[in-house]
């Protein structure tokens, strides 16, 4: 099959790389250009590179910022929106700002998933689902350039990962079947990817969350979208 000249090798590889990109360390030691860091904080006598404080001081940073004219759900479009508004394309959508699909045009129609497609990696194991995932979503990242847009989400998404791979390491077979069914999410935007992982049954509840949570924020982050 066609599919499967996608090389698992490759995608070790890009883990590498990428990891070295977002490793905690580095995460840490470029926190004062990307994230500029509130008065109240940069009395701390020592940085703290735990994840969780990052979230924190990212959330605080985040909140509240809202562009006018355009509705909750377009934020980070087109990448990152959520699902066209169906209201908005006629213009009756009443909620206005507040409504939490997307009022910006979409071009490409949204991509869902066969059920056959659906079942399939709804019925893998968590690690693995997430292993075609993660593949898409740095192959995105990289395509579009948000790696420090999406730092935070790369980096809770590989610690998840590495977390169900050292409880349980992958077998030869479950890596051919991860390569046999990479290409079920190809040609899902960012904002499909997460939309979709968080219907997936075997994928933990809290991780979903976080994540949900990293996306919102990553969203809220972007500059108000251009028109396509
Ligand atoms: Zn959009
Ligand atoms: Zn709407």
């Amino acid at each position: 099959m066609g599919g499967k000249l996608w090389p698992w090798p490759c995608l070790l590889r890009y883990r590498k790389t990428f990891l070295e990109v977002v490793e905690l360390g580095s995460l840490a030691s470029n926190r004062s250009k990307s994230v500029p860091v509130r008065d109240d904080l940069q009395e701390e006598s020592e940085p703290d590179t735990r994840v969780d404080d990052l979230l924190r001081r990212v959330a605080s940073r985040f909140a509240w910022q809202s562009e006018p004219g355009i509705s909750s759900g377009s934020l980070g479009h087109p990448f990152l929106c959520r699902a066209p508004c169906i209201r908005a394309v006629h213009g009756t959508c009443m909620k206005g700002p507040r409504c939490d699909f997307c009022h910006l045009e979409h071009v490409h129609p949204k991509r869902k998933l066969r059920r056959q497609e659906r079942e399939r990696l709804e019925t893998m194991r968590e690690l693995l689902a997430l292993l075609i995932f993660q593949w898409h979503l740095e192959q995105q990242v990289i395509k579009l350039q948000l790696e420090q847009q999406l730092r935070l989400v790369l980096v809770v998404v590989q610690r998840h990962v590495r977390g169900l791979r050292q409880a349980q390491m992958p077998t030869e077979l479950e890596l051919c079947r991860v390569m046999e069914n990479l290409w079920i999410l190809r040609g899902f935007s960012l904002g499909q990817l997460f939309n979709s992982l968080q219907h997936w049954p075997q994928v933990s509840a809290t991780f979903k969350r976080e994540l949900k949570f990293l996306v919102d924020s990553a969203r809220q982050s972007m500059a108000r979208p251009a028109t396509v």
